[in-house]
């Protein structure tokens, strides 16, 4: 078992550095959990944190209810792999693998077993006299990897572990590593730049920003369920409309965005408040506004196009919004209709997928400064 839970731990490195603060969650045993954010935002931090390398300034850290507190880095049960890792160049492979089960002093069979098994879950077993300098950098990360798994750890913890390959590879990594994890029945906490291998490779992922956790949740609830307005934002695409509420009811609920109505989903706002509804900008559809369309139905807003832009499998349509707001749809490159500068449009705003949250009283900027 390795549940890890953090209660109100909070990080100041000097007199007021908040490099983490006031962190609540807990990893269940077995779970492979990402962190993301902004650069500084406190990732790498809060892995410190839990290998023991760096102690919590407030609050307490529990692997499996037990409090971290005074339990040193070697007894936490804890490995790591890093972008760029550090494996001995002048032992070979097996010799790097054995490292650790030796310096553990197990006997020379425990030694061997734990070695042959690390080295053939990570399909390194033919590569096991090899010296690292002759290997690739996806080798070296399994290599990584086997000494992580002959140490016996039970946690892993990634920091950029996938940054030095290229993007094919790294794909192609993403699944062996997460394949890896769920056989060996580890728990992962993987800190990544790249949302979309967050999103990919996680059974949740942690937003965070500016030192604090934003959300915590399944990679489809970060995009079809957001509960913040930064998580819209942060991860892919989002434009914020700025509306009010109009209605009083608990979940389906209308705001009025300029002239027009929109059913969306609340998150417990009341009728007359200004909101911002979130919509990402893959899931606007648009349409050309008929020679007679004068009446706009709900969800629809009218807008009038002002360049349709190629992206390779997207294109980029931006749409002055009859409220004065510009938004930036993105739609399938092989869309039917090609919108030309000063068409009259449609957009139509799915329920289903928008978002509504209070207008930020500082403003949109300041509420997602990162
Ligand atoms: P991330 O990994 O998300 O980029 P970090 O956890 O490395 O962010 O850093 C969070 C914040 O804490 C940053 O403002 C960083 O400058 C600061 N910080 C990190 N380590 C130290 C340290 N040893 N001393 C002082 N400040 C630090
Ligand atoms: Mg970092």
């Amino acid at each position: 078992m390795s549940d890890i839970r953090f209660q109100h731990v909070t990080k100041i490195f000097g007199r007021k550095v908040e490099a983490v603060k006031d962190l609540s969650f807990v990893i269940n045993d077995g779970e492979y959990v990402s962190l993301i954010g902004p650069s500084g935002c406190g990732k790498t931090t809060t892995l410190r944190l839990l290998a023991g390398t760096i102690l919590p300034t407030k609050g307490q850290i529990f692997f499996d209810d037990k409090p971290m507190g005074n339990v040193r880095i070697q007894d936490r049960n804890i490995g790591f792999v890093f972008q760029h890792f550090a494996i001995f160049p002048h032992m070979n492979i097996w010799e790097n693998v054995a490292y650790s089960p030796t310096v553990r002093g197990r006997s020379k069979r425990e030694i061997e077993s734990l070695v042959e098994d690390a080295l053939k879950s990570v399909q390194m077993s033919e590569k096991a006299e090899l010296y690292p300098p002759s290997l690739s950098a996806p080798d070296w990360q399994k290599t990584a990897l086997a000494r992580v798994l002959a140490s016996e750890a039970r946690i892993l913890l990634l920091d950029e572990p996938l940054g030095a390959l290229d993007q094919k590879i790294r794909e192609e990594f993403q699944i062996f590593l997460r394949n890896l994890v769920k056989r060996e029945k580890l728990t992962a906490i993987h800190v990544t730049h790249d949302q979309a291998e967050a999103l990919t490779i996680s059974d949740r992922v942690a937003v965070m920003n500016k030192g604090e956790l934003i959300q915590l949740g399944s990679p489809s609830d970060l995009i079809y369920n957001p509960s913040h307005i930064f998580t819209s934002f942060f991860v892919g695409e989002s434009d914020f409309l700025e509306g009010v509420m109009i209605t009083d009811e608990e979940n389906e609920v209308e705001v009025k965005i300029g002239q027009s109505i929109i059913k969306t989903h609340n998150t417990g706002i009341p009728k007359g408040r200004r909101v911002a509804v979130a919509v990402r900008r893959e899931f606007f559809s648009l349409e050309k506004m008929p020679a007679d369309g004068k009446e706009i139905p709900n969800n629809y807003i009218s807008g009038t196009i002002i360049r349709d832009q190629f992206l390779g499998l997207l294109r980029r349509v931006s749409v002055l919004l009859e409220n004065q707001q510009i938004i930036e749809a993105k739609i399938h490159a092989k869309h039917p209709v090609h919108f030309n500068e000063n068409d009259l449009v449609k957009v139509r705003i799915d329920p289903a997928v928008s978002r509504c949250f209070a207008y930020p009283k500082e403003g949109i900027a300041k509420a997602l400064e990162m």
